[in-house]
């Protein structure tokens, strides 16, 4: 069997998709794609394919140190990803060609559901409690929302105090049986980040996720070490051994995304380097449903697994959805806040092709939103 074919397809509402097709006629997809750079990512997988193309598919970590050391330059988003997504559809042939689900090839299931949370609000979080009770009625367990909006880089005490606010309207929804975690996205600076925690210690979020940018990993550890709050990171982070400083720094949860860091494979790696460091993995995921397919995938066979994001309803799912593009949405039903265990193979959804090359047809041109502090200056998203 030989890899014949290698197509990507550009799907709003911001997704790049690709199909790996051999010459057996079993057909694998991924999700290789930067959100705001999807044509660039496309632009590599045409790239990676000359080397992919008449090779064995079924030799995955073979074909995985090819195509992130092939090149003499490697890392980074762009090529990371698109190296994620030809993993993903290489994982997908594999466990389609041996009949079992990507978990299975993986060690097997360690549990049987995999818990997954809510996004509420959007960039500028607002009405907190309706957006928390209308997931609590759907059943989820845990919601993560942005900490703040846009927000100066040493914030001001009402800054502050919105956050608090709006978090403690959260948690009174939820009472103490149900988890609410805080996104920082980088847009604050290490100090602020250090007073936003402390602010916030009491109301117990289950993690503030990324409080310091990537570039800023120096000082990661003053951050986890003033308060108790668990720190989170990763979905900016590309490969395991970005992953070392911020374990050594004393990160609790690592987030990569199974679209960014090198795929099902790498994130694999990454979830075992966090277990050395007793650490957990939730992983990264506000993307499409291959993206989320493989996703799960790793997160039924991970033992140090926290808890898995998700897109549904997302603020950035404006055209279409996490299930506008499978044939069958039950696998992203949520039981009582959790997916189910899918006994599939591969990836274990059937994406429904026609609505593919369709969407390809009138594809997108998704960038976020570029944001200016009240002086001019370049505010973090
Ligand atoms: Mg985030």
């Amino acid at each position: 069997m030989k890899i014949e074919k290698i197509e990507t397809f550009l799907v709003p509402p911001r997704w790049l998709f690709c199909r790996v097709e051999t010459s057996d006629g079993v057909v694998g997809w991924g999700e290789p794609v930067v959100e705001g750079r999807a044509e660039v990512v496309r632009a590599a997988i045409d790239v990676l394919a000359e080397y992919l193309i008449g090779q064995d598919p079924l030799q995955i970590e073979r074909h995985w140190q090819v195509l992130t050391k092939g090149g003499f330059y490697r890392g980074g988003p762009v090529l990371s990803s698109a190296v994620a997504g030809l993993d993903h559809a290489l994982w997908d042939i594999a466990g389609k060609v041996y009949g079992a689900p990507v978990a299975a090839l993986l060690g097997g299931r360690v549990r049987d559901r995999v818990r997954v949370y809510a996004w509420v609000g959007g960039d500028e979080p607002s009405s907190i409690g309706d957006a928390v009770a209308e997931q609590v009625a759907a059943g989820m367990t845990a919601v993560k929302m942005n900490a703040s909006g846009q927000i100066q880089t040493s914030p001001s005490v009402a800054e502050v105090n919105d956050i608090v606010t709006r978090l403690a309207a959260a948690r009174e929804v939820l009472g103490d049986s149900r988890d609410v975690a805080i996104d920082l996205h980088g847009r604050v600076g290490v100090a602020g980040a250090r007073r936003i925690l402390h602010a916030v210690e009491g109301l117990q979020p289950m993690f503030v996720e990324e409080p310091v940018l990537p570039e800023q990993m120096a000082h990661l550890s003053s951050v986890v070490e003033t308060s108790t709050i668990p720190v989170a990171l990763g979905e900016r982070l590309y490969h395991r051994a970005e992953f070392m400083a911020p374990l050594n720094a004393g990160v609790a949860v690592v987030q990569p995304d199974v679209s960014h860091a090198g795929g099902i494979s790498e994130l694999r790696r990454i979830a075992v380097l966090a277990d050395a460091h007793g650490a957990m993995l939730a992983p990264h995921c506000p993307l499409g449903p291959i993206s989320l397919a493989a996703s799960l995938q790793v997160s039924f066979a991970t033992p140090n697994f926290l808890i898995q994001e998700q897109s549904r309803g997302i603020h950035y799912n404006v055209s279409s959805d996490l299930t506008s593009y499978v044939v069958d949405p039950a696998p992203f039903t949520w039981v009582n806040g959790h997916a189910e265990w899918n006994p599939l193979p591969g990836l274990g959804i059937t994406v429904d092709e026609a609505a593919v090359r369709a969407a390809d047809k009138i594809g997108h041109s998704w960038r976020n939103p570029v944001w200016t502090h009240e002086d001019g200056s370049f505010a973090e998203w």
